[in-house]
């Protein structure tokens, strides 16, 4: 019944633990995926902000361009074109195309440098007439209006450093060459971007045409000047932050943010796109995580760390309060088994004594020798039940810290001696014989006496009581490096192997049922050795060889 209720109360600690466990996984699970589901959407926000940045950016440079292009008036064309390649950072190539004759500038042939020849060449679609003009993107046929709405990016002071350098050089070539807007035909005029790709590299070229069907120029961007202005608006990442990378066409790294090393092989975790101005480039963004996002699982494993030190706390305290539950079962059935056996214990003497005492009072035994002989038991049995007694009361005053020693020099030899000596008659009376084996010479002791009496009596005791049948007590006594060591041998069954250490347990008794052949406390054993631990001795037991038990005393020496 109490091992049930145990189980029961284990079990309403344990499923409980197990259900809040396994709903506490979940929600932290769900937390960290909701967590990391955040932290990706904040970096997405944050990589398409740059984007958009960078693309406005080059929109607004490539509308300057467009006006200046426009700006330029018909008879210095030629030249304004050429100096602003020559002065222009942002300007690569200039050229001249007419549909009729073609490309009128930069000539072909040797008058021409070769980065012109392989201008030329690189846009040889767009300057042969297989490509037409207007397929380039943005579409702006009607730039005035477009460029009307865009007022906003003249407003230059708003802009960051880089965009606003950017629009600086775009601007700087409009003096020159400068028309007044009002010779623009309005409607007329047309002209835009061209993303371009040769050999799997983007080049962009930007035109305008002042009548349609009249001559086309424009100019080919230097997109590294381009990329020097964008790069400024990366933002500044510290090495726990995600990392903001920009990369080109053939997926090369042309600028990232903070110091993260990226290696080829490392999967950017999202990448947004610089469609339409800057085609197949993109702002790729890294974390040391890998593909879990910036906020990693920190927020998982210090509530997984918690949950299982929650769990670990009441497993821990279920455990502890089994524990003692079983022990407090154990010793419950331990003190009812030694109330059994101790009143066992006084009843068997008591029943002799009273026995013998009414023989003796009838005055019913007429022979003196029988009489003497019954008056023997008596005082025997007397004294089994103060033995009994006193064990009983060390045994609550240990448990109670109360017992106190009279610790003080003694000869060893000579206090077993005595001790053997008054017990001879006793042991002899029992069927056995004594073997003394102790030195002649003195070994001086530490100890208190009538303690170290009382345990080398309750060996002995127990000797008669379980070893009768091997008919000798064995006490010897020989001098260790720090401690004398005193024997009490048998030639009995000993004890078994797995009783071994039990013994020395408070109530524990080989055979604990009432019908036992010999009656006992339990406690005689586990109170000597107390007793030997207090006086900074041992007690302990070993099988004797060729049979029976060993029971070795050690004291400390003087
Ligand atoms: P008690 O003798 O009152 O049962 P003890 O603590 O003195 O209690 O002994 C504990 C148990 O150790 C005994 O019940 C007995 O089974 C075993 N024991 C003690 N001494 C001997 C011995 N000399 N030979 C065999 N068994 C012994």
């Amino acid at each position: 019944m109490q091992k049930r209720s145990i189980i029961l109360y284990w079990l309403l600690i344990f499923i409980p633990t197990v259900i809040i466990g396994m709903v506490a996984f979940r929600l932290i699970y769900h937390e960290q995926e909701r967590i990391n589901r955040l932290a990706v959407d904040a970096i997405s926000d944050r990589a398409k902000s740059i984007s958009e940045t960078l693309l406005l950016t080059v929109e607004a440079v490539q509308e300057e361009l467009i006006r200046s292009l426009l700006s330029i008036s018909d008879d210095r064309l030629q030249d304004t074109l050429l100096e602003w390649s020559e002065t222009n950072p942002l300007v690569r190539n200039v050229f001249i195309w007419d549909e009729k004759a073609g490309l009128i500038y930069p000539v072909s042939g040797v008058a021409s440098t070769s980065e012109e020849r392989y201008f030329a060449s690189r846009f040889d679609g767009l300057f042969s007439g297989r490509v037409s003009w207007s397929s380039g993107k943005p579409d702006s046929s009607d730039i005035h209006k477009d460029l009307g709405r865009r007022g906003t990016f003249q407003d230059i002071s708003q802009m960051n450093r880089g965009k606003r350098e950017l629009l600086n050089i775009a601007q700087s070539s409009r003096s020159i060459g400068l028309e007044s807007s009002d010779t623009m035909e309005e409607g007329i005029t047309t002209g835009g971007w061209m993303p371009w790709f040769a050999e799997n590299r983007l080049y962009i070229i930007g035109w305008v045409s002042k009548r349609k069907g009249g001559p086309v120029h424009g100019v080919e961007l230097e997109l590294m000047t381009l990329l020097s202005g964008l790069i400024s608006n990366f933002p500044e990442t510290s090495s726990d932050e995600p990392c903001y990378a920009l990369v080109d066409d053939s997926g090369a790294l042309l600028h990232q943010s903070g110091d993260m090393k990226i290696d080829r092989d490392i999967k950017p975790i999202l990448r947004v796109s610089l469609e339409p101005f800057l085609p197949h480039w993109s702002i790729a963004v890294y974390t040391n995580q890998g593909k879990t996002g910036a906020a990693g699982n920190g927020f998982m494993i210090t509530a997984l760390l918690l949950l299982f030190v929650f769990i670990a706390a009441i497993a821990a305290g279920g455990f502890l309060l089994m524990k003692n539950a079983r022990q407090n079962m154990i010793d419950a059935q331990q003190k009812t088994s030694f109330v059994s056996n101790v009143s066992h214990e006084l009843k068997t003497p008591l029943t002799s004594i009273r026995m013998f005492a009414e023989l003796l009072l009838d005055d019913r035994v007429k022979d003196q020798e029988k009489r003497h002989k019954y008056l023997q038991i008596m005082v025997a049995e007397t004294r089994r039940l103060t033995r009994l007694v006193n064990n009983v009361l060390d045994f609550s005053r240990l448990e109670q810290g109360k017992k106190r020693y009279q610790i003080e020099e003694i000869n060893g030899c000579e206090l077993i001696r005595e001790i053997s000596e008054i017990h001879t008659p006793r042991i002899k009376e029992a069927g056995m014989e004594v073997i003394l084996n102790i030195p002649d010479e003195a070994i001086i002791i530490r100890a208190d006496r009538d303690a170290l009496e009382q345990v080398i009596l309750n060996l002995i005791d127990n000797a008669i009581k379980y070893a009768g049948d091997g008919k000798e007590i064995s006490i010897s006594m020989k001098m260790g490096t720090k401690n004398c060591e005193i024997g009490v041998e048998d030639r009995g069954p000993g004890v078994p192997e797995s009783h071994r250490k039990k013994i020395f347990e408070k109530f524990h008794r080989v055979d604990n049922s009432l019908t036992a052949k010999t009656q006992g406390s339990g406690l005689g054993l586990s109170i000597a050795r107390r007793m030997l631990r207090d006086m900074g001795g041992d007690l302990d037991y070993e099988p004797r060889a060729g049979g029976g038990s060993s029971f070795v005393v050690s004291i400390p020496l003087k």
